[in-house]
C-alpha cells in the first residue's frame, strides 16, 4: 500500500476550509450611495478608491466633482476623463457614486450577434435565471462597435446630472477589443440604482473607454456572476441629508444613461 502524503492531505483540508469564503466573497455588491443623489448633484462623497477596492475588484461609478467615469477591473480602479485620457485613481481619491463586486462569474452566456445594446440585453434577459437579482456582468473580447462617453469635472454650485450630461463627451469605437463591465439591478431598485443593464468600458491598451451608450458584437461569451446580497452605504453627509431623494427620476434617468 502506498503511504498518503500528509501535505497534500492538509493541502487539500486548508483549500476546503477556504471555499465557503472564496463563495461568499462574489455574492455580494457593495454600493456607495444613490442613483437619486447623483441625479440631483451630490458630486462628492467620502469613500475613497482604498476602501473601495477592499469591496471589489469590477465595477463602475464615477468620481468627485462628476469627474469622469469610473470602470473598475481586475481590482485596478480606472478613470476615463471628458477629454477621454484614461488614469489609474490613486487611493485617496474620492467618489460620490460607486458600485463592486469581487467578481467570480457563475454563468457563461455565448452571445452569436447583438447588434445594440438594447438587443443585447434582451438576449441576456432571455439566458438569466431570474430578472430579481442584482448580476455583476463582465464581456472581454473584440466589439464591432462601443459608443462610449465620459462627462466633465463639475465645479460648485453644482448642476443636476441632467445638466451636467448635456455636455457629455462622446467616443465612437469601431473593431475595438476590451473589456465590458457592468451591471444589471433589478426594476425594483429605482432610485437607488439604475434598473436593468448599465455599462462601462475600457480598451484592452486601458487608454480609453468610458460609460456605453451602445454597443454591438458578434461571438462574444459574457460572464454573469449573480448576487443575492446588496450592501448599501449612504454618505453620513449633511448634503445628502438634506436631498429631496423621493422625487420620481425615470426621465431623467432614461436621457442621463441611455
Ligand atoms: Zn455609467
Amino acid at each position: 500500500m502506498r503511504k498518503r502524503c500528509p501535505f497534500l492531505i492538509l493541502s487539500i483540508l486548508i483549500a476546503l476550509a477556504c471555499l465557503p469564503l472564496a463563495a461568499a466573497a462574489g455574492e455580494f455588491l457593495y454600493q456607495y450611495s444613490t442613483i437619486n443623489a447623483l441625479l440631483a448633484g451630490l458630486y462628492d462623497g467620502q469613500l475613497t478608491m482604498k476602501d473601495l477596492k477592499s469591496k471589489g475588484s469590477l465595477g463602475l461609478g464615477t468620481f468627485n466633482h462628476l469627474d469622469g467615469e469610473m470602470v473598475v477591473l481586475d481590482g485596478q480602479v480606472y478613470q476615463v476623463k471628458a477629454d477621454g485620457k484614461v488614469a489609474v485613481a490613486a487611493d485617496p481619491v474620492k467618489t460620490p457614486f460607486a458600485v463592486v463586486t469581487f467578481f467570480t462569474p457563475k454563468q457563461f452566456i455565448l452571445v452569436k450577434k447583438a447588434g445594440s445594446i438594447k438587443e443585447l440585453g434582451e438576449l441576456l434577459d432571455a439566458a438569466l435565471a431570474t430578472r430579481n437579482l442584482f448580476y455583476a456582468v463582465k464581456i472581454e473580447g473584440r466589439f464591432q462597435k462601443v459608443t462610449a462617453r465620459s462627462v466633465p469635472r463639475q465645479t460648485r454650485p453644482y448642476p443636476p446630472l441632467v445638466k451636467a450630461a448635456e455636455h457629455e463627451a462622446v467616443f465612437p469605437f469601431d473593431n475595438v477589443v476590451g473589456t465590458i463591465v457592468g451591471l444589471r439591478c433589478p426594476g425594483y431598485v429605482q432610485g437607488i440604482n439604475v434598473p436593468g443593464y448599465h455599462f462601462h468600458f475600457l480598451t484592452r491598451d486601458r487608454k480609453a473607454g468610458g460609460h456605453v451608450l451602445n454597443c454591438a458584437m458578434e461571438n462574444v461569451t459574457v460572464q454573469v456572476d449573480p448576487s443575492h446580497r446588496l450592501e448599501l452605504v449612504l454618505p453620513e453627509d449633511r448634503e445628502f441629508y438634506w436631498l429631496d431623494l423621493d422625487r420620481a427620476t425615470t426621465q431623467e434617468l432614461e436621457k442621463v444613461e441611455k
